[in-house]
């Protein structure tokens, strides 16, 4: 068996495999997609000591650091199973049955996409999922933030420093952010809310020109020129295929401790997955280091 069974090869995984292959221990990682979701990401600004740099070339980047490494690499290969027995034992889509002492869990997170047309044809070219790692690429432009939510408003706030204007678009009649954070954003001059908008494309062709949606009460169709869209209606983990043992919040984020152990002995989480507070690459590696750090520590005492 393994010692240490890592499910999932983004920044998290890597991170916690590499920790955990440095103290000569028999460590495995399993991904569907080596890289993660830095394999969409476009330009890279703000992983620290690395001025700049491009997602596929830092997913590179990772495998190859992985590979310096006594790690089996299970590539391309879906999870869908973990029962604990004596030991884990995890299965994968083609039903084979991986066995270890330890799991670290690190399945990442996907955004909700609105699923309007011009969406998927315009992402890195204008349409946007993180305001943190994209918005000083629109400095001095016009954007549409997509969603009334906390993370839609703390988006527009941010954006509102940066950017000339912000539209922000609201499917239902009013906000569903915190009352702080929509004082703060009525106090500002260059945000316009439009509620009951239901957007129905985002334009353009080899980058964004602009969104159009409904209003929901007159049913008449609007269209706003503009250069980017940051789409804000949720960040949904990549936790679905474990079942009730495992601790979860209302939002299906695993639960951790600050050892990164999860409910169930043995068994850990680190990065996107989990319950952490914000989600971004150095995080997801500084936690899937303390996940392997804590899951050596659980192997020491049992
Ligand atoms: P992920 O990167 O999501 O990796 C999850 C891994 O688990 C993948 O290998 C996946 O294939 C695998 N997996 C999922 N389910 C299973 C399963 N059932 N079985 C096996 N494997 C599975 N952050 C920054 O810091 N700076 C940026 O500039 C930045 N830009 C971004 C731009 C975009 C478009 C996106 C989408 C995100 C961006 N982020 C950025 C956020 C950053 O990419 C994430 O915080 C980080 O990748 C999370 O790492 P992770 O390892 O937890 O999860």
């Amino acid at each position: 068996p393994f010692d240490v069974l890592v499910v999932g090869g983004g920044p998290a995984g890597s991170s916690a495999a590499i920790y955990a292959a440095r103290k000569g221990i028999r460590t495995g990682i399993v991904a569907e997609r080596f890289g993660g979701q830095v394999l969409d990401t476009l330009s890279i600004e703000n992983f620290i000591s690395v001025p700049k740099t491009e997602g596929p070339k830092l997913a590179a980047n990772l495998e190859e650091h992985v590979k310096d490494y006594d790690v089996d690499i299970m590539n391309l290969q879906t999870a869908k199973r973990l029962e604990k027995k004596d030991l884990f034992e995890l299965t994968l889509e083609n039903d084979a049955v991986l066995k270890a002492k330890t799991v670290i869990l690190s399945t990442g997170a996907r955004w909700r996409n609105v699923g309007v047309p011009g969406e998927q044809e315009l992402k890195n070219k204008g349409v946007a999922y993180c305001p943190h790692c994209d918005g000083p690429l629109f400095e001095g432009k016009d954007v549409a933030v997509i969603g009334g939510g906390n993370s839609g408003i703390e988006a527009a706030i941010d954006l509102a420093g940066i950017v000339k204007h912000v539209t922000v678009l609201e499917f239902a009649p009013e906000l569903k952010a915190d009352n702080v954070l929509q004082d703060r954003l009525f106090s500002l001059e260059n945000v316009t809310v439009i509620t009951n908008a239901q957007t129905t494309e985002i334009t353009g062709t080899d980058h964004v020109t602009g969104i159009s949606y409904k209003d929901r009460q007159t049913n008449e169709e609007h269209h706003v020129p503009l250069q980017g869209v940051f789409v804000q209606i949720g960040l949904v983990p990549n936790t679905e295929w474990l079942d009730a043992s495992v601790e979860k919040n209302r939002i299906g984020e695993i639960i951790v401790d600050k050892h990164g152990a999860t409910s169930v002995p043995g068994l850990f989480a680190a990065g996107d997955c989990t319950d952490s507070a914000y989600n971004q690459i150095i995080i997801s590696m500084g936690s899937g280091a303390t996940a392997s750090l804590g899951a050596f520590d659980y192997l020491i005492r049992h």
